[in-house]
Formats: structure tokens, C-alpha cells, sequence
């Protein structure tokens, strides 16, 4: 049995873009060259964003792409008694305690705060956490006591960085759900995931994230957070940058090889555009080759694609 383990773990909120597949792609290279285990976790937390066509058609892309993963889909939303019982350890160490919160807070905590979602909520921390958490209504909303500390962290590809934790963020929400910050770390730890990649819009999440593992006594995962595609006006890959979706290319024709070839000059595999097999991929893929830049998709690269049809 792989002594390490990842995952895959799309949320079903949108359809695959270019940029979720780079990081699956790069996931899914590194799993192959060191062993690792790979499991496919959908996080289908986000009840009123869930969009429940994207659910098989993640599953069917990623398929498509020549991507393969060990054992069945896992649905995030059949495991939430474990979140709760990790939000009972919490309160019970007086590591959480119950407020009120907006609409608009709930709703973001139930997805990961990518770079353009809005995040953050003040610190509102009671004097006494015990005797303000023993007038409890039964819905409501908790919120991590954050350490107030700035947290030194190493990820596999920035390295060594810091970040401040003083937001005390929703970790369980009124409407009976875990937020995206409790779930992730819950599902990786009880999963057996030892290394987390994703986009590095989830860097400050991780420190979010340590600071959970180590309130609830676990060990965090190893981190790698890979660089972020963007438009050609630098923000987050979205709608407004015109279609980027991979159904979208594989309904105009595009064939798979062409969608690799453009993520392998991504990572510096090529030097330029070129179709490449995913078995290619996986061989010739190096983390040394990796830009630490935001990678840009531009009109010509789109071009490139839709040319094969
Ligand atoms: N499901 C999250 C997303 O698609 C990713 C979570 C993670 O990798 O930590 O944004």
C-alpha cells in the first residue's frame, strides 16, 4: 500500500476550467512519480451554488483527460458527522465559539475562499468562551478561536513563508453544515491525505488549516501550491475571460492531447505548443520546470486549441 496520499477534490460549483486541470494534471503527475495514492473527493458542500450537472461531468472529464484515481468518488456531504464531531472537540476545548453571522458570511464559508471570493470575518471573541458557548440555540453558527499569531509554514514549492492568523473564521455554519475549513481538514485527516496540491489561492487557507490540525491534535499534511492561471487581465481564470472550460473544448473537438500540450508548456515540459499524451505528461512532468509566476491563458493559446477543430 502507498505510504502517501492525495486527492483530487473538485467542487461541484462550476464546470473544470483550464485551471482545475492544471492543478489535477499536476496532481496526478506527482502522484504517479512518487507513489502516491490518489483519491477523487467531490466537495459538494456548497448547497445553494451546487450545481448538480457539474457532478458526473467532473468525473467524465477528468476521465476524458486520461486522469485515473483509486477507489470510488467520495461526496463530501455523506461525511459530516465527522466535521461535527470535530466541532464538538473544539467547543469542548473552548477552541470555538457560537455567533451570529450574515447571510453573505455563511455562504462564502461553505466554499473555499478563492483570490476574488470574499473572505475574512472579524474577530469577535468573547471574554469568557465556556459560559458565553453554554447559551447555545440549537442553529447556529461557530467560529474558530484564532491564534492571533503569525504562522511560519513551508509549502513543498514556495517554501518557507508567514502568514497572520487573526480571523476568527466560521468553521460550522446555522444551517447545520461545516464550512469549507473545517470539512477539508476533517476529510484529509480521517482520508489519510498527506499531500494537499492546489492553486496557491488556497495558501493563506493553509495556515487556517494548521492552526485546525493542530487544535484538534492531528499532524497537517504537506502543502504544494501550485501556481494560479489568469486572464489576460490577471485576475483568477472566470466567465468574463470568455469560454475556458474543458466541456466546452471537448464539444468543439479539441482532442485531449491538445488540452495536455498546452498544460505541459505551462509547466515547462515544451517549449512551445505542442499536442503531448498524458503518459508524456506524467513522464517528462518536473516540479523544477513549474514557474513560481501566475500563468497567463492568453487569446493565442485559445486559438491554438480551437485550431485542431
Ligand atoms: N474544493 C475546493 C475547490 O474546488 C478545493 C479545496 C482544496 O483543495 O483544499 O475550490
Amino acid at each position: 500500500m502507498a505510504s502517501s496520499r492525495s486527492r483530487l477534490a473538485p467542487s461541484p460549483t462550476g464546470a473544470l476550467h483550464l485551471g482545475n486541470a492544471f492543478s489535477f494534471l499536476v496532481t496526478y503527475a506527482l502522484a504517479i512519480q512518487n507513489e502516491w495514492e490518489l483519491l477523487f473527493r467531490l466537495e459538494d458542500l456548497d448547497g445553494p451554488r451546487k450545481k448538480i450537472e457539474t457532478m458526473q461531468e467532473s468525473e467524465d472529464i477528468l476521465t476524458w483527460l486520461g486522469i485515473g484515481w483509486q477507489g470510488n468518488v467520495l461526496h463530501q456531504s455523506k461525511g459530516l458527522k465527522h466535521s461535527k464531531a470535530a466541532l464538538e472537540t473544539l467547543i469542548l476545548a473552548n477552541q470555538s465559539y457560537h455567533c451570529s453571522a450574515s447571510r453573505s458570511q455563511i455562504e462564502s464559508a461553505s466554499s473555499a475562499p478563492h483570490a476574488d471570493d470574499v473572505h475574512g470575518v472579524p474577530n469577535q471573541s468573547p471574554q469568557n468562551i465556556s459560559s458565553h458557548n453554554k447559551i447555545v440555540h440549537c442553529n447556529t453558527n461557530w467560529r474558530f478561536v484564532s491564534s492571533g499569531c503569525t504562522r511560519k509554514m513551508n509549502d513543498e514549492i514556495i517554501g518557507e513563508h508567514s502568514f497572520s492568523n487573526n480571523d476568527d473564521f466560521i468553521i460550522w455554519t446555522k444551517n447545520n453544515t461545516p464550512s469549507y475549513q473545517l470539512a477539508v481538514v476533517v476529510d484529509d485527516h480521517r482520508q489519510g491525505v498527506t499531500d494537499v496540491v492546489r492553486g496557491n489561492d488556497l495558501l493563506s487557507s493553509a495556515s487556517k488549516q494548521e492552526e485546525l490540525y493542530s487544535a484538534l491534535g492531528w499532524d497537517h499534511p504537506r502543502w504544494w501550491h501550485i501556481p494560479l492561471i489568469v486572464g489576460e487581465d490577471g485576475n483568477r481564470l472566470a466567465k468574463r475571460h470568455g469560454d475556458s472550460r474543458i466541456s466546452y473544448f471537448r464539444a468543439q473537438g479539441v482532442p485531449a492531447e491538445r488540452i495536455i500540450g498546452l498544460l505541459s508548456y505551462w509547466c515547462g515540459i515544451t517549449q512551445e505548443l505542442s499536442p503531448l499524451s498524458m503518459h508524456s505528461f506524467t513522464e517528462q512532468f518536473q516540479m523544477t520546470n513549474l514557474t513560481a509566476e501566475t500563468i497567463v491563458f492568453s487569446a493565442q493559446e485559445k486559438l491554438w486549441l480551437l485550431d485542431s477543430c
